[in-house]
């Protein structure tokens, strides 16, 4: 018998200090491009962090609100909104805020369905960018982070809902998560 594969450990990535200074980065920009204030819309849950921080970054008029949106068959793209918005985004500017854009068919949807409401303005501000997956082309005017095709936790992105809770982002091997939930629980949770 062969013994079981050994997962990888995982990587950091993106240490704090990164994150902080690309926020305060994008944070200024945001700041610059509306002037007059802007309607930041995230995309829960795991552009919730990415967010707190963000909205503290901006100098300018900023207001928030929240979607969730839900497969409707894992791994199809095809998604649909199970928490709508509060406000009306009639003649708004807003930006959509995400953790990724990977496939970009999530991003698409919700630009599709923003789109329909009259806003006056959409951009999208992604902190990570992972171009090199993308199936649909998706125009994101503010960008964290491109990232190569890895699979990440941290900072609001998770596994089975577990380590949105750490202050960096890590790359780990989903084949290991997948075959063993617990496989990083050590390694990222005890000190
Ligand atoms: P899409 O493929 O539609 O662009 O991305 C959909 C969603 O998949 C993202 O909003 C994010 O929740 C999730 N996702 C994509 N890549 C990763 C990743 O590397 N790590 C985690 N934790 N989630 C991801």
């Amino acid at each position: 018998m062969t013994p079981a594969a050994v997962a990888p450990p995982p990587r950091p990535l993106i240490g704090p200090d990164e994150l902080r200074a690309a926020v305060a980065r994008l944070g200024a920009e945001l700041s610059r491009a509306y002037p007059m204030g802007v309607l930041l819309i995230g995309v829960l849950k795991g552009s919730v962090p990415f967010l707190a921080d963000l909205i503290r970054a901006i100098d300018t008029d900023v207001a928030v609100d929240f979607l969730a949106i839900s497969a409707y068959t894992e791994g199809t793209g095809r998604v649909r909104i199970v928490k709508d918005l509060e406000g009306d985004i009639w003649d708004r500017d807003v930006v959509l805020v995400e953790d990724i854009v990977d496939t970009g068919l999530t991003a698409t949807y919700v630009l599709g369905e923003l789109r329909r409401r009259g806003p006056r303005s959409v951009e999208v501000c992604t902190l990570l960018d992972k171009a090199v997956r993308r199936l649909v082309p998706v125009s994101i005017r503010f960008v964290g982070f491109e990232i190569g095709d890895e699979f990440v936790v941290g900072y609001g992105m998770d596994f089975g809902e577990r380590f949105r809770n750490l202050e960096c982002i890590m790359a780990a091997d989903v084949h290991a998560l997948r075959a063993d939930p617990n496989a990083y629980f050590d390694a990222l949770y005890t000190r």
